[in-house]
């Protein structure tokens, strides 16, 4: 038994390694930089800190990629799963946390698990010996970052950006109601803020003219798809927003019958209801303009910020051709990447490369073959494209698109979906009892 596995960065992927490493018998070393140093987006001096949104998004097992990643997750013994799960806030089919519960849960089982030890440190060389993860995600410290560019050439980067949080006392409930999309009017876990035509078209002309923060480096084209900012979205065309995170479909106003002409979601971070997500909203205006535009949404006309939308540079390696499938580097083995900076993206997918990196060095240690998770699961398709050769290799998240096909051709998109789950759990549970 080597003498422990150091792993560098206690976030999402971080932290599942190391729990699942101790839950197998197997000593780990896990530095962070944290409590007394941050990067520019964390600022809670617990582990497994979620950045912006509080949605690990679907729980949908059959209907949703990211879903059946979850399960996938559930029946490996995922740590972060778990603690999602425990910690749940209502919000329909998506699975949301109380972020503070949820992070505080995972710390305390980091750092009450006798098998772990807790180093703050900032790791600005890759540790020289035994098994080591270098999970330190998509803001990577640059000494590390400039020490992993000499061994992985020059790291892509892409700009992300996070979502405001208003407290739910400040949100006007006069113009807002309460509804699911599709939902019963007046029933459901997310307040909705709609916009007539008038107050909706004023509002993108104040959000396309508002002043945005400066940026080091920042390319509009070099914005991540799935967290596109709303004023990068709004300047794609008058409608866009209203068929994107402003979508009225399927939200009926109790006070008029009627879907709004435009409507804002706001989803709970805690089960008290104390604070709200605006969803989709994720922005790089300045603080200030965020309070003035944002304001202009009647329900949020007062609205207080617990905090504002921010951007940020994300990196991550040009993964093909440097790690293998189970997200260890090709030149040397023992050491493993696993999180956003393998191009994974996502919470869920973030940790889900945290377990398959604890899963192979277990298994390595243990003297036992390698696991091949195959692309039928979500969780080996995922680790397949990040090790498979691609020229335009870009982050990628959970998604059907790049599961291995059925063998038979279904036409019905539920049916489809739900083999496709079938598939995959059983070959994880096959997985599950050789481990
Ligand atoms: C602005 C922004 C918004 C995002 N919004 C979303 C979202 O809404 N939904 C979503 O699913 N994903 C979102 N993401 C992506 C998100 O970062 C990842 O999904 C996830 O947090 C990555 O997990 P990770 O474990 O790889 O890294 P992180 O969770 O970032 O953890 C890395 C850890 O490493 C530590 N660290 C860094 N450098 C060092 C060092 N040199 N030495 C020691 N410790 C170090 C950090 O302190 C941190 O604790 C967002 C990312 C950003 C930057």
């Amino acid at each position: 038994m080597p003498d422990s596995v150091k792993i560098v960065g206690g976030g999402l992927a971080g932290c599942e390694a190391a729990l699942y490493l101790a839950s197998h018998g197997i000593k780990v070393t896990l530095y962070d930089i944290k409590p007394g140093a941050f990067t520019p987006c964390h600022h809670s001096g617990n582990y497994a800190e979620l950045v912006c949104s509080n949605s690990l998004k679907s729980n949908d097992v059959y209907g949703n990629a990211c879903g059946l990643l979850k399960e996938e997750m559930r029946l490996l013994g995922s740590a972060v799963i778990a603690a999602a799960d425990r910690t749940s806030v209502p919000a329909g089919n998506a699975l949301a946390v109380d972020r503070e519960a949820f992070s505080s849960q995972i710390t305390l089982a980091v750092k009450s698990s006798p098998l772990i030890t807790c180093v703050e440190e900032e790791i600005s060389a890759i540790p020289p010996e035994g098994f080591v993860v270098i999970a330190t995600g998509p803001l990577t410290t640059p000494s590390l970052a400039g020490e992993i560019e000499k061994i992985t050439g020059v790291c892509p980067y892409f700009f992300d950006a996070a979502a405001p949080i208003v407290s739910g006392e400040s949100i006007d409930m006069d113009t807002a109601f309460v509804a699911d999309r599709y939902g019963e009017a007046g029933k459901g876990d997310y307040i909705n803020c709609p916009l007539n035509k008038e107050e909706y078209q004023n509002f993108i002309k104040e959000l396309l003219g508002a002043k945005r923060a400066e940026l080091h480096e920042f390319e509009n084209d070099k914005v991540f798809d799935g967290c596109m900012p709303v004023e990068v979205m709004a300047a794609r065309g008058e409608d866009t927003l209203r068929f994107g995170p402003m979508k009225p479909a399927g939200l009926t106003d109790p006070r008029t019958g009627r879907w709004p002409y435009a409507c804002v979601q706001l989803r709970k971070e805690n089960t008290a209801g104390l604070a709200y997500n605006i969803v989709g909203f994720q922005t790089n205006l300045t603080f200030g303009e965020q309070k003035r535009v944002f304001s202009l949404i009647p329900a949020l006309k007062n609205a207080e910020y617990y905090r504002y939308g921010v951007m940020h540079r994300n990196m991550y390696l040009n993964s093909p051709g440097l790690l293998s499938a189970d997200f260890s580097l090709k030149s040397d083995p023992r050491v493993y990447f696993a999180g956003q900076i393998t191009g994974v993206e996502g919470y869920v997918e973030s940790a889900a490369s945290g377990l398959i990196a604890a899963i192979a060095i277990t298994e390595r240690i243990k003297g036992k073959p390698p696991v091949s998770f195959g692309t039928s699961t979500v969780i080996g398709a995922l680790s397949e494209y990040v090790a498979t050769q691609n020229a335009n290799f870009q982050p990628m998240n959970s998604n059907y698109g790049i599961l291995a096909p059925l063998d038979v051709n279904i036409r019905d998109k539920a049916v489809k979906k739900r083999k496709l789950a079938e598939r995959s759990l059983n070959i994880i549970k096959e997985i599950k009892e050789r481990l």
